[in-house]
């Protein structure tokens, strides 16, 4: 185990925020992580810092979770069961399986972040989420103090949601997460990765191809937090009852698509609707490519950040009647 104290964060978050916390501890195994949890019980848990928003002040003792190992077993004679654990990388994942010619995940290419935290928000793209090839997720419960697994129908798993981010937050530290995959067929319905394979001239692809299609619309259309700060998304796309869905569109123009449900809209286009995209207030901005996107000019700071976002949540309410649901996760204080 690994512990500093006052240990700078601002370059282990994709903002790029300056935040310091006051421990800071890594563990590597299941048993490191109930050891320090049983001392620290409400400790903040991180991965790798890339849908959080970081205030200067995180208190108390923050763990990252570094447990690794990807253990890969045929279940027949295309679906693979993949226990991954939490402190591996989700995109060294994704290439790691399509280089063994284990299909599933290319959609969710290029996401950044840890295996740990992804069936946290349930991460999705381009149309697949991660939820339905979750077998079980393993967990240490801070209620009890003991390791669980819990069965994909116990973890809730939603749009950007699920029982770890509010069904029971705070309450399960993931350790491990078991996945299925291999026998999906290819998802190229969401018109961006279509039109991207077109010019890649691919008329049936294969996953390999997909992955690249993804990749290549992404780095179009979102900053490289290496180079820009940012947490990919800030606001979750809204799902509207069939009735609000009609409201909306007698203000603004926009389609709906059927999702659990209920009608989900771009979030993207409420907020250019507002005039927000481009933006700049300081240190933040709202990315010009990408107006779900809030960008790290130089030097913001959280509070900064949330500034800018409640001002865009509340003008769009103010035009059209929408709640903005941000993505994020804000952790510490100023
Ligand atoms: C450029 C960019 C593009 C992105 N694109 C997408 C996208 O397409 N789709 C998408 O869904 N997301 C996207 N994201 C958001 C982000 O990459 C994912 O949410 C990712 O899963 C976060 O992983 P992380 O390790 O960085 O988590 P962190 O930011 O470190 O943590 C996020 C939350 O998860 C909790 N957490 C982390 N690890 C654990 C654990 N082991 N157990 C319990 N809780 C834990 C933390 O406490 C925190 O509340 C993008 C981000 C960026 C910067």
């Amino acid at each position: 185990m690994r512990r500093v104290s006052n240990a700078c964060l601002t370059r282990a978050n994709s903002f790029g925020l300056e935040s310091t916390a006051e421990e800071l501890l890594e563990v590597s195994s299941v048993e490191e992580l109930l050891e320090s949890l049983e001392h620290s019980p409400s400790a903040t848990i991180l991965g790798e810092g890339s849908n959080v928003v970081l205030h200067r002040h995180l208190p108390g003792l923050v763990i990252r979770v570094r447990i690794r190992g990807i253990l890969v077993k045929r279940v027949d004679e295309s679906a693979y069961r993949i226990r991954v654990g939490a402190g591996e990388r989700w995109n060294e994942l994704v290439r790691s399986l399509l280089g063994r010619g284990i299909r599933g995940l290319e959609n969710l290419s290029l996401i950044p972040g840890s295996v740990g935290a992804a069936p946290y928000q349930n991460i999705g793209a381009y149309g697949r989420e991660l939820g339905p090839m979750v077998e079980s997720v393993e967990v240490v419960d801070r209620v009890e103090m003991t390791t669980r697994t819990l069965p994909a129908a116990e973890c809730e798993f939603r749009y950007r949601d699920s029982v770890f981010k509010s069904g029971s937050p705070k309450r399960y530290v993931i350790t491990y997460v078991n996945i299925r995959t291999g026998d999906q067929a290819v998802e190229t319905g969401y018109p961006d990765i279509d039109t991207e394979l077109r010019k890649l001239g691919c008329d049936r692809p294969n996953p390999i191809q997909v992955a690249r299609a993804v990749i290549r619309v992404r780095r179009r259309k979102l900053p490289d937090p290496r180079l820009i700060g940012n947490v990919g998304s800030f606001f979750k796309n809204p799902l509207l009852s069939s009735k609000d869905f009609e409201l909306l569109r007698g203000k603004c123009e926009i389609q709906g698509f059927e999702e659990r449900g209920l009608v989900k809209v771009s979030a993207a286009r409420l907020i250019e609707a507002s005039g927000w995209k481009g933006f700049r207030d300081g240190a933040v901005a709202v990315w010009h490519r990408q107006p779900l996107v809030l960008i790290n000019t130089g030097g913001a700071t959280a509070t900064n950040v949330l500034g800018l976002a409640d001002r865009i949540v509340d003008d769009v309410h103010r035009r059209y009647g929408v709640a903005l649901d941000r993505e994020p996760i804000e952790i510490g204080r100023p």
